[in-house]
C-alpha cells in the first residue's frame, strides 16, 4: 500500500493489479493441473502398452504401432518368435528363473533388432518382431536368423547356462494389399505352428497353402469325430510271417477309415490330424480294445498295435491298457506295442516311466520304422526293445544298393547282439524277401504275403494255415522239413 502510494498509484489501479495477478495464478495452477493429468495419462498409457516383466512393448502396442505404420510404409513384416521347451525351464528351475530367462531373451531381441526393427512380448514365451519399409521382409528374416544363431549357445541367466530354442513364423504384406496387422499376426502364428511341426528351431514364411492345409485338417477332424461315433473306423490286420517256417505268427493292427460316401482316407492322412487335436488318445484306446477282442481266439498269434506319442505321454495310459487287458481277457504276452523313436519327444521322463510300467504288464515293446530317423546305438541299448522293425524305405533301397544292404545287415547283427528280434517291413518282391532273410530278419511283413485284411478274412487265412499244418503233421516228415518247422 505504502509502495503503491509511493509509486503514485491510486486505489483502483492497485485492485486491478491484484485481480490480474489472481487470474494469472489461476491459469498457471490450471495449466500445472492439466500438465500433471496429461503426464499421468501418458504414464498409464505407457504402462498399458508395456510388458511389466521385461519392459518390451506388448501386444496392444504392436497393434497401435502397426495400424499407424501400415498406411504409409511400403512393406510391413511381422515375425512371431515362440520359445521351444520354455515350459521345461519353468518346471525345472522354477518360475523366478523362468522370468529372468524371459528378460534375458528380451535383451537379446533388443540388441539384435537395433534400429532396424521393434521387438514386442506378446505374453508367456511369445515374442514378435516388426519391421517396416521397402526391405522390411529381408531385414526381418536377417534378424530372425541371427536370433536363432544366437540361441545355438546357451543363454546365461545369472550363473546358469540355459539352453533355449525358438520357432519363428514370418508374414509380410505390402501397403495397399489391405491386410490388417491382426491378420498378419495370425498368418505369422500359423507359420510358427508349421515351423514347430517341421521340427522346431527353424524359420518359416507364411504361405496361403498353410491356410488350405488347416482348413483340410479342420474338416478331417470334424469328420473323424463323427466317424468315431458312427463306428466307421475299422481295424484291419496284416500278417507277419516267420522267416524260418513261412507261417503267420503275428499280425499288425492297422486303422482303416471308409466314409459313408465310399471315400477311403489313409491313416497317414488322418492320424497326424488326430495327433494334433488329441483325438488320437480316444482312437488309440478304441484300436487296442478292438484288437484285443478280435485276436482273443487267434491261438498263439501275437498282435501288434501302433501307439502314438500322445498316448505314451499320458500318465494314465498304462492304467488304461491294464483295464483293457482285464476287460477283454487278452493275454499281455501276446500283445506288442509299436512305437517310433519320437516317443521321447515332449516329456522323456514320463514316456520312459510309462514304458517301464507297460513292460511290467508283460507286453512286448517294438521299435517301428527303424532306419528313417536318428535312433543311435545308445538309444537302443537304453530301451532294449523286444523287436525292431526295419522300415520299408530301407528294404526298397537295399534291393538296389550294396551299401544300404550292408547297413541293413549290420543293423540286424546289432539288434540281435542286443537281444532284439527283427522284422522286415514292406516286402513286395521275392528278391527283397530273400535279401531280408539272408540278412537274418526273423519276420517278414509286406504285400508279397498279404495286405492288411479285415478280421474275418484273416481268420480264413489262419484256418487255411492250420488245415495245411494239420495235413503236414499227419504225413511222415522228411528230415529237412522237420528242421524247417522247428
Ligand atoms: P506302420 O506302423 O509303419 O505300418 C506299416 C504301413 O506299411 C501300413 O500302412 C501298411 O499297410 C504298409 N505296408 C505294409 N506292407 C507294405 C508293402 O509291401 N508295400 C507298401 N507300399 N506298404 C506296405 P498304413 O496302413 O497306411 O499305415 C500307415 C501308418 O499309419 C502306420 O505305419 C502307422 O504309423 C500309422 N497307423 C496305422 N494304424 C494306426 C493306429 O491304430 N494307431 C496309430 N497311432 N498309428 C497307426
Ligand atoms: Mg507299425
Ligand atoms: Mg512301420
Amino acid at each position: 500500500m505504502l509502495l503503491a502510494e509511493q509509486a503514485g498509484l491510486g486505489g483502483k489501479a492497485w485492485h486491478g493489479a491484484v485481480l490480474l495477478s489472481g487470474i494469472a495464478l489461476y491459469f498457471i495452477a490450471a495449466a500445472i493441473f492439466v500438465w500433471r493429468e496429461w503426464r499421468e495419462r501418458q504414464h498409464l498409457e505407457r504402462l498399458a502398452l508395456t510388458d511389466s516383466l521385461c519392459g518390451l512393448p506388448n501386444r496392444r502396442a504392436l497393434h497401435v504401432d502397426s495400424a499407424g505404420q501400415q498406411a504409409d510404409d511400403a512393406e510391413l513384416a511381422i515375425a512371431l518368435v515362440d520359445l521351444d521347451g520354455f515350459k521345461l525351464v519353468n518346471d525345472f528351475y522354477g518360475h523366478s528363473v523362468g522370468d529372468r530367462t524371459v528378460k534375458a531373451f528380451a535383451g537379446i531381441l533388443l540388441e539384435l533388432c537395433g534400429d532396424s526393427a521393434r521387438a514386442y512380448r506378446l505374453g508367456g514365451d511369445e515374442f514378435a518382431i516388426v519391421a517396416t519399409g521397402p526391405l522390411a521382409g529381408n531385414i526381418l528374416e536377417g534378424i530372425c536368423r541371427r536370433v536363432l544363431a544366437r540361441l545355438a549357445s546357451p543363454v546365461m541367466v545369472e550363473d546358469r547356462a540355459i539352453g533355449l530354442g525358438a520357432s519363428v513364423g514370418l508374414a509380410r504384406a505390402h501397403a495397399g494389399q489391405g491386410v490388417t496387422s491382426s491378420n498378419l499376426l495370425r498368418q505369422a502364428d500359423v507359420a510358427t505352428g508349421v515351423a514347430k511341426a517341421r521340427g522346431k528351431g527353424r524359420l518359416t514364411w507364411f504361405s496361403e497353402e498353410f491356410d488350405r492345409d488347416r482348413a483340410e485338417h479342420q474338416a478331417i477332424d470334424l469328420d473323424l469325430r463323427a466317424a468315431l461315433e458312427r463306428e466307421e473306423l475299422q481295424v484291419h490286420y496284416q500278417p507277419l510271417i516267420d522267416s524260418g517256417t513261412g507261417r503267420v505268427t503275428a499280425v499288425e493292427a492297422l486303422l482303416r477309415w471308409e466314409r459313408p460316401d465310399g471315400l477311403r482316407i489313409g491313416p497317414d492322412k488322418f492320424i497326424p490330424v488326430a495327433e494334433e487335436t488329441g483325438l488320437i488318445e480316444a482312437i488309440g484306446l478304441w484300436v487296442l480294445r478292438r484288437a484285443c477282442r478280435d485276436a482273443r481266439d487267434w491261438d498263439g498269434i501275437k498282435v501288434s498295435v501302433n501307439v502314438s506319442v500322445a498316448q505314451l505321454r499320458n500318465t494314465q495310459f498304462p492304467l488304461q491298457l491294464g483295464q483293457i487287458l482285464e476287460e477283454t481277457g487278452f493275454p499281455a504276452e501276446r500283445l506288442e506295442l509299436e512305437l517310433t523313436e519320437t516317443f521321447l519327444v515332449g516329456d522323456p521322463l514320463i514316456a520312459g516311466r510309462n514304458l517301464e510300467m507297460l513292460r511290467d504288464f508283460g507286453v512286448g515293446i517294438v521299435l517301428d520304422d527303424y532306419g528313417t530317423g536318428y535312433a543311435s546305438i545308445g538309444f537302443l541299448r537304453r530301451f532294449r526293445f523286444e523287436k525292431l522293425k526295419l522300415d520299408r524305405s530301407l528294404i526298397v533301397d537295399a534291393a538296389g544298393d550294396a551299401a544300404t544292404r550292408t547297413v541293413m545287415a549290420s543293423s540286424v547283427t546289432m539288434a540281435k547282439a542286443l537281444g532284439m528280434q527283427v522284422t522286415a517291413e514292406g516286402i513286395e518282391t521275392e528278391v527283397q524277401a530273400s535279401m531280408a532273410r539272408n540278412a537274418g530278419c526273423d519276420q517278414m511283413q509286406g504285400w508279397l504275403y498279404s495286405k492288411a485284411v479285415p478280421a474275418a478274412e484273416l481268420e480264413r487265412q489262419l484256418d487255411a494255415q492250420n488245415e495245411q499244418l494239420a495235413k503236414i503233421e499227419h504225413l511222415p516228415l522228411r528230415p529237412d522239413a522237420a528242421k524247417k518247422l522247428g
